[in-house]
């Protein structure tokens, strides 16, 4: 019988600029993994411009923006504000997923403080502000994510900016090593509807598989009302993570947590 064909789109916004630490790889693992499953994915680089149509309006299950330094967040931010946030808006009002990492998420939360004294006004998607100290924080870090529960995701991180959560927003997860949103409070991440930010570079989902298969099941439910499990049974398909459990416990100093 023909296998049933799936197909989702993924955009990945400013990647010429915001692309720090391999944040690229992203995206490029999203699409190989969706392959492995028999789903197909249609992806797009937009830039600065009007963003006013498809892929960005109306037609992607998920958006990719990756990290950047404050001289980057500064070079995209009239754009970001002026073009993209009212369409992120209604892809966070329609459920969409979007993956903003580092310098993007800090930009989707209430303000920026940079290191020159700069305030930085961001999107207020995620409730709560960063502000840039010294020293910066980094090194690779774990932690245990709220979704899937119990999940140990691996990066790595490097940020000058401490984010401070209002009390009720959701994160990504809690600390296990390393410094999270501030080093502080042991929180990592945000979360509102199916938009996640986070410190971790890494690329994070060749790292964290799970994590993938978790943002992959969101837009299946979205577009297709069907689980990834659910496509997986359709579709016969066994995968095999060797590599990426290998790769998880190359990391030294994380070996003890993954
Ligand atoms: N400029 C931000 C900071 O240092 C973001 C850095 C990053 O994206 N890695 O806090």
């Amino acid at each position: 019988m023909a296998k049933k064909k799936f197909e989702l789109t993924a955009v990945d916004i400013y990647p010429q600029v915001m692309n720090i630490y391999g944040d690229r790889g992203n995206i490029i693992y999203f699409k190989y993994r969706c392959a492995l499953y028999g789903i197909s994915v249609k992806t797009f680089d937009v830039s600065f411009g009007t963003a006013d149509e498809p892929p960005i309006k109306d037609e992607a299950d998920i958006f990719f923006m990756g990290g950047g330094q404050d001289a980057e967040q500064a070079l995209i931010y009239g754009d970001f504000i002026k073009n993209k946030k009212s369409v992120l808006a209604d892809a966070l009002e329609n459920n969409k997923i979007m993956l903003a990492i580092c310098g993007s998420y800090q930009l989707m939360c209430d303000y920026y403080k940079t290191s020159s004294g700069k305030i930085i006004r961001g999107i207020s998607f995620f409730k709560g502000f960063t502000e840039s100290k010294t020293p910066r924080l980094k090194g690779n870090i774990a932690v245990k994510a709220d979704n899937p529960e119990g999940a140990v995701l691996v990066g790595f991180e490097n940020h000058g900016g401490r984010t401070y959560l209002e009390k009720g927003q959701k994160t990504i997860g809690t600390v296990l090593k390393g410094a999270g949103n501030n080093g502080e409070d042991k929180s990592e991440g945000a979360r509102t509807g199916n938009f996640f930010g986070t410190y971790l570079h890494g690329s994070l989902l060749p790292k964290n598989f799970v994590f993938c298969d978790y943002l992959i099941d969101i837009a299946l439910r979205n577009r297709y009302g069907i689980s990834l499990d659910g496509i997986i049974k359709i579709n016969g398909v066994t995968i095999n993570n060797e590599f990426e459990i290998l790769a998880r416990k190359d990391i030294a100093e994380l070996k003890k947590f993954v």
